[in-house]
Formats: structure tokens, C-alpha cells, sequence
């Protein structure tokens, strides 16, 4: 009996895995990619998995980076896009740095050679025809805009954003708790009856004043020339809005009022950096209206002079880009399935993910849920301990609904995959420093990880299953 294919649109880094991992598991599928027949502002080349910027895959060591894991996983699971980066890479230290124009040939190479795959050279410029039965949308950041107003007509209104304005993300265990408060602004109690829901940093005068100094001073990202962000209100970069005066802050993101100083309640704090829950876990705290063009370095300098974050660990820093990502914990089921059409899957950027590998490992999980759902066996989540899972768990329900826009892409990060408590000593019975015990934390991670990753490849893993 034959199969009849699956759909991948979007031949970058998400599509080309997710194309990848359906022909592996028995599956054809039709991969429309619109280069070169219609460009994109970013890209140079025809080629499949064209890295439109850096060369780099970030840190490749599963035991101290949580991407480095991710790369792991995605090799235990048959990643084309690991196995092209592998083949083709370049000095770099503890990095996976590519040679682009070798890694994209080879992604292309091989997809071109899969039997099962055909490769369509169109743009698919709207809704995809309804006779198309299973759908990957992987088209990116810079999706063409007549496929994006056409999911924006499915999506409606407000759930799919054409801009990021990314706060950073600090991990909660770096906050230091001596310093900063929990309370709301006035004890206000939200819907969940919690009065005391943000974590609070209070600076004086002087902190203040040397704070919005750096803030004019330090070193700002340029935008690219194509990328028109407009500035929306109520999310202003910071630093723009020190810019139109020093009290805007204190009157703005920044103000104190509402808030008593729980270690110090005599006094009165000239301003206040607030931090609001982002994931259910509680392990990722985002800075409240801290978006900001500052250069990444600048970022980490600066912040941590706020008081209470001198230590912060930050598991995401701030932006702002031209992007095309949907609101997913709202619109996707747990199997990347848009819920108001079950027959589109998304994966990529596209689904609030950040990143080459991110992109990547959300189309191995799509490809193979699509796959599986095509052969009649349906391919299980990965578990919420793996970076996997953690991934689609952060799009499709990790995140903490803070309101409009709260939801803003993401690189995978420790925080995103619940804790271990950190062995007290080492195996020779000395007691571990921090840093010791902050790496057995890691590698404890790492390795129940890889465990889990393993079980789920041997229990739901539609790859075996087809052969
Ligand atoms: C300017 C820029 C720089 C970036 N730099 C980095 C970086 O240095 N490091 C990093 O890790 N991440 C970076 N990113 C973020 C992100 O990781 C990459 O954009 C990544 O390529 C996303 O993978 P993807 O597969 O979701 O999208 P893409 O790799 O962009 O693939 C989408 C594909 O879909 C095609 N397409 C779009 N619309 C259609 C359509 N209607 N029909 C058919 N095909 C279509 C496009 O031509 C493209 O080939 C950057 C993003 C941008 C925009």
C-alpha cells in the first residue's frame, strides 16, 4: 500500500531535519523551499540549511552546556543536521562551528539523494491546498508574507508576531534573596491568589543615576538595514527610554512605588527592577519591560549592577529583531499541531524557539510526530528531563502566560529542565565547593538526559518502527 507523503515547507534548518527524519522513517515527503525562485532579505544561496549568520552551533560538551546536551539528543536521534555539522566542522574550542558553505551542500546533498524526498523550488503562498493532508510549516523567521498573512488569517489577530522584543531571563537560583523581595506591587493578589508574585531589586539615588549612565553609555546592537523594527509602546527598549529623560525609567518599568523593602523596610527604594515568573517550573524569572538593543556584553555588565542580580546567571539576554514567530502555548497542541487546523504542524523559528539548533531539534520532533501519526503509531513526547522535551515543553506549555507579547523566543537553557539537587560531596568525601557543585548539577542533567533520551528512542521511536 503506498503512503501518501507529508509536506515540508520551508527547506532551512528546521524543514531539512524534518524532511529527514519523515524519509527515514519510511515516509515520503515533498519539501517546498522558495529559494531561488523567491528570496529572502537574510539569505545568499539556493542551498538547504543555510546558516544566515554565524557559523556557529554554540558549545558541543552535554555535560556543561544545556545546548552542547541538546546536541547529544538530536545525534542519538539520527539529526541530519548534526550529522552534516559534524562532518564538516572547523576549529573552534569547546564550540561545533561549520564550514557554512560545506555544511549546506551536504545537507542538500543528502536530502536531494533520499529516495524518498522530492524537492519542490516554490513558494507556497498562501494556505497550503486541502488536499494536502499533513503539513510541516517551517518557513522561518522570514517567512514570505503571503504564507504569513495567511496564517495570521488563521491564527487571527495579535497571535503571530512580526517583531521580537526580548527581556532577559535571569535563573532564580542566581537571584540573591538577602538583597531582593518577594511582594506585588501594593499586594495586589493575581488570579491565582498570590500576593506575592514578583521578585523585587531596590536601588538607591546613586545606583540609579550610575545605572541610567551605563544605560546611555553602553555599546547598542544596530539594526539590519532591511529589518524596519518600529518601536511599539509599552515596550520600548530601556535605554531608549533613558534616553528621553532620567526620571522615565523610575517613572516607568522601573517604578518604586507600591513596594516596601521586606530587609530594609525603613527604606525607601528610588526605583525598582521587578522580575516576573516565566515558566511553570519557577526556575526562570524575566526582567519586567527590560527589552534592549544593548550589545550582549553590555547587557550582562549592566545588569549585574542592579542589586540582588551581581550574580545573576542569565538564561537568555534581551533583543530586539525582525522575526515571524506564533504565540504556540496558545495555538499548538503537544504534538506541534495547530489546534484550529490539526493537518499544519509547526516547527522551526517559527514556533518561538531561538537558534540554529533549536530550529533543527523543533523539526526532528515535528517530522517524526508527523511521521508516526502518518504510519498509525504515534510518536510519544520526549520527556520534560531531556532538552528535547524541555524545547517543546517551553512552546507548547512551560511558559507562564504574562500577558500580551509575554511570550518571546527562546535558546534551550537549564532552566527550562526541572533540577537535580547537586551532590554535597565528592566521591573522595570532600565537601564541593559552588562552582564544583554547579557542575554536578550540569552533569547530572546531562546524564539523566541521555538516559531518558535513549528510553524514549527505544519506546516511541517510529524510526525502528518502520523497518
Ligand atoms: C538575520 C538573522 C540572523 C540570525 N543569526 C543567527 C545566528 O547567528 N545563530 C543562530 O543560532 N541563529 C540565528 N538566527 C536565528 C535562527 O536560528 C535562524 O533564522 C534559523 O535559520 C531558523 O531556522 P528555520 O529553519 O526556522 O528558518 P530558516 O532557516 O530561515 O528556513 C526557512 C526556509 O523557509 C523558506 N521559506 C520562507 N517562506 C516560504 C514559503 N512561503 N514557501 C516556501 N519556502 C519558504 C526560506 O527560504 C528558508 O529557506 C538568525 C536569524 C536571522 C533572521
Amino acid at each position: 500500500m503506498s503512503i501518501s507523503p507529508i509536506h515540508v515547507i520551508g527547506g532551512g534548518l528546521a524543514g531539512s531535519e524534518a524532511a529527514w527524519q519523515v524519509a527515514q522513517a519510511g515516509v515520503p515527503v515533498v519539501l517546498h523551499e522558495m529559494r531561488p525562485v523567491r528570496g529572502t532579505d537574510a539569505h545568499q544561496t539556493d542551498r538547504l540549511a543555510e546558516l544566515v549568520c554565524s557559523n556557529s552551533f554554540r558549545a558541543d560538551d552535554w555535560e556543561s552546556s544545556a545546548v552542547g546536551l541538546l546536541h547529544a539528543e538530536m545525534r542519538r536521534c539520527g539529526s541530519l543536521i548534526l550529522e552534516a555539522g559534524d562532518a564538516h566542522q572547523v576549529p573552534a574550542g569547546g564550540a561545533l562551528a561549520v564550514d557554512r558553505d560545506g555544511f549546506a551542500a551536504a545537507v542538500t546533498a543528502r536530502i536531494e539523494a533520499h529516495p524518498l524526498v522530492t524537492i519542490a523550488r516554490e513558494e507556497v503562498a498562501g494556505l497550503p491546498p486541502a488536499d494536502w493532508d499533513s503539513v510541516v510549516v517551517a518557513t522561518g523567521p522570514l517567512t514570505s508574507p503571503a504564507l504569513s498573512e495567511a496564517i495570521l488569517a488563521l491564527t487571527g489577530e495579535g497571535e503571530l508576531s512580526f517583531f521580537d522584543a526580548i527581556a532577559p531571563i535571569v535563573l532564580a537560583d542566581s537571584i540573591d534573596m538577602d538583597v531582593a523581595w518577594r511582594q506585588s506591587r501594593y499586594d495586589k493578589e493575581g488570579p491565582g491568589g498570590d500576593a506575592a508574585a514578583y521578585i523585587n531589586c531596590p536601588m538607591t539615588k546613586d545606583q540609579y543615576e550610575a545605572f541610567v549612565d551605563a544605560l546611555l553609555a553602553g555599546p547598542k546592537a544596530e539594526f539590519k538595514a532591511w529589518e524596519h523594527v518600529p518601536y511599539f509602546d509599552g515596550c520600548l527598549p530601556i535605554e531608549v527610554m533613558a534616553e528621553r529623560g532620567r526620571e522615565t525609567l523610575r517613572h516607568g518599568p522601573m517604578k518604586p512605588v507600591g513596594l516596601t523593602n521586606a530587609h530594609k523596610p525603613e527604606e525607601k527604594a528610588w526605583a525598582v527592577v521587578q522580575l516576573r515568573q516565566d515558566n511553570a517550573l519557577g526556575t526562570l524569572w524575566n526582567m519586567v519591560g527590560f527589552q534592549t538593543k544593548l550589545k550582549h556584553g553590555a547587557q550582562t555588565e549592566v545588569f549585574r549592577t542592579i542589586p540582588g542580580l551581581e550574580k545573576a546567571v542569565f538564561a537568555r539576554l534581551g533583543g530586539l529583531h525582525r522575526n515571524t514567530f506564533l504565540n504556540s502555548p496558545k495555538l499548538l497542541d503537544a504534538s506541534l499541531r495547530l489546534k484550529a487546523d490539526p493537518r499544519l504542524r509547526f516547527a522551526g523559528q517559527i514556533t518561538g524557539v531561538e537558534g540554529y539548533v533549536e530550529s533543527a531539534a523543533v523539526g526532528l520532533l515535528a517530522g517524526r510526530f508527523a511521521a508516526g501519526e502518518r504510519l498509525g503509531r504515534p510518536c510519544a513526547a520526549p520527556p520534560s528531563t531531556t532538552a528535547l522535551g524541555a524545547l517543546l515543553g517551553h512552546i507548547t506549555g512551560g511558559h507562564l502566560d504574562g500577558g500580551k507579547g509575554s511570550f518571546q523566543p527562546m535558546n534551550i537553557n537549564y532552566g527550562l529542565l526541572p533540577a537535580i539537587a547537586p551532590p554535597k560531596r565528592a566521591d573522595d568525601g570532600r565537601r564541593l565547593g559552588s562552582k564544583e557543585k554547579g557542575r554536578a548539577k550540569k552533569r547530572l542533567v546531562g546524564e539523566r538526559a541521555l538516559a531518558d533520551i535513549a528510553a524514549w528512542l527505544g519506546g516511541a521511536d517510529v524510526l525502528e518502527a518502520a523497518e
